[in-house]
């Protein structure tokens, strides 16, 4: 089990950050979701407001799940297993597990996005349902998917005891490594619905987009028209999440579905921290129309574009570099690579390749930059007044930079000195010829 791999930092350090981000993270949703709503996204507003009433006054604003929060979040999570599980899908197989087993996805999560933003505007168009409800409805919404989940990472807890679905699974020892990190690799109910795919992809990243969607509207039907802040803002995480679930059968390929177990860092992530985090900037948006004038409007849409451009192009020269066992061309030359071996957990000694050009060249996550740029260029429509949209962009930095090293001594352990060879050949961790 990689639990003691996980601890790449001080054993002090990891157990007081697991614990201060399992009792942080959930007022801190409520906090931020607060400020944007009901403080006009000022941190000093609400600052004043907790100093003035102490610990009552988090209680106070904290919304109580209610049965419509309740409602909302079962119908979408109910739509999405739904579409998971029926929609049609090429079926794919993921990278060998450290157990030596190799996971079979079916990719439908392209059909899966065009169906639930068809749906859910389908509903807004004919009257059916009104997405300013689940806007108006955020607070408990947030509330409820904060306590949901938890007892939801409590089941994954006790299922990889109880019943895992593969020998990618297995206790520390330790009960809060256990929950935080989780226990198995690729848990499922039955053979076919795996529980990662649902969690981070058609819960998570789905509801990226339907919120993004959901803000706009609110928007338009509050001012009766749409600033163009916020339109460049939406298309920018429409095209981000667009791209996600275009390159989905990819992201199987990644640390989060590889390497990370069904914990409260993942899931939990996925489940609230992505609804409510990662779809800020427009959140506060919505109060805010700030109005760019075209050309800024343009020129930040078309920089957002290029910087979520480069970010898939260096995931997909990675993935084309392994699929086809590096016979392929990289910025149009064959490309250079190391052969690396490394011994699976039951022993089997198991050869991989490592792109040494192309965006592999120039850093060993260079896919990083472009990744936080993209999110900068979505957050800068709403412009300097308020400090708390940037919020997002700061977290994935120091989350991205934290994954980085992770990912370094993860690779250092699994390949030794091919992994030297490679630091060697590209010294630089993110930043080429910085960091
Ligand atoms: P990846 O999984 O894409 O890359 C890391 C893995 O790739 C390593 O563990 C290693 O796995 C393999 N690898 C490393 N170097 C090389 C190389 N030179 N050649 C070939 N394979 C290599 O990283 P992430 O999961 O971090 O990122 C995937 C995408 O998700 C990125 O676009 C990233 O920006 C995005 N992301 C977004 C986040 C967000 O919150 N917005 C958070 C995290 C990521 P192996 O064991 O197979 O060798």
């Amino acid at each position: 089990m990689g639990a003691e791999a996980d601890l790449v930092h001080a054993p002090l350090l990891t157990y007081a950050s697991m614990l201060s981000l399992l009792s942080l993270c959930p007022p801190f949703v409520i906090l931020l979701w607060y400020t944007m709503v009901h403080a006009d996204g000022s941190v000093l507003q609400t600052w004043d407001y907790l100093r003035q009433h102490g610990q009552q006054g988090l209680i106070d604003i904290w919304p109580k799940p209610t049965a419509t929060a309740w409602k909302i979040i079962a119908c979408y999570a109910a739509f999405e297993a739904a579409l998971q599980l029926l929609l049609p899908g090429k079926r794919v197989e993921g990278p060998v597990s450290p157990a030596g087993n190799k996971p079979v996805y079916k990719a439908n999560g392209v059909l899966a996005y065009v169906v639930t933003l068809v749906t859910y505007l389908g509903l807004w168009w004919f009257g059916i349902f009104n997405p300013t409800i689940v806007y108006d409805h955020l607070g408990e919404i947030f509330s409820a998917l904060i306590f949901g989940s938890f007892v939801f990472c409590i089941f994954l807890y006790v299922k990889g005891h109880v019943a895992p679905s593969s020998t990618d699974s297995g206790s520390s020892g330790n009960l809060i490594i256990d929950f935080y990190w989780g226990m198995e690799l690729y848990p499922r109910i039955g053979e076919n619905f795996d529980i990662k795919v649902f969690t981070n992809c058609r819960f998570g990243m789905m509801s990226w987009a339907v919120l993004a969607v959901t803000y706009c509207i609110k928007q338009y039907e509050s001012y009766g028209k749409l600033s163009d802040s916020m339109l460049v803002n939406t298309i920018l995480m429409l095209v981000y999440v667009t791209k996600f679930f275009w390159w989905e059968a990819g992201y199987w390929n990644t640390m989060d579905i590889a390497h990370d177990r069904a914990g409260f860092y993942i899931c939990w992530g996925c489940l609230v921290w992505v609804p409510s985090i990662y779809t800020s900037p427009g959140m506060y948006l919505v109060n805010h129309p700030v109005n760019l004038g075209v050309k800024l409007a343009i020129f930040i849409l078309v920089a957002g574009i290029l910087c979520i451009y480069i970010n898939y192009d260096c995931d997909r020269q990675r993935q084309e570099f392994r699929r086809t066992n590096g016979k392929c061309l990289v910025w149009g030359k064959a490309p250079s690579k190391i052969v690396a071996s490394y011994t699976t957990t039951t022993g089997q000694t198991k050869t991989s390749l490592l792109l040494t050009s192309g965006w592999w060249g120039l850093a060993r996550h260079f896919h990083y930059v472009p990744e936080i740029l993209g999110a900068f260029f979505w957050t800068v429509p709403a412009l300097f007044d308020h400090f708390l949209p940037y919020f997002y962009v700061v977290f994935l930095t120091i989350l991205l930079f934290d994954r980085a090293k992770r990912d370094d001594d993860r690779c250092k352990t699994k390949y030794g000195k091919y992994w030297k060879m490679y630091c060697d050949k590209v010294p630089s961790r993110i930043i080429p010829g910085i960091y």
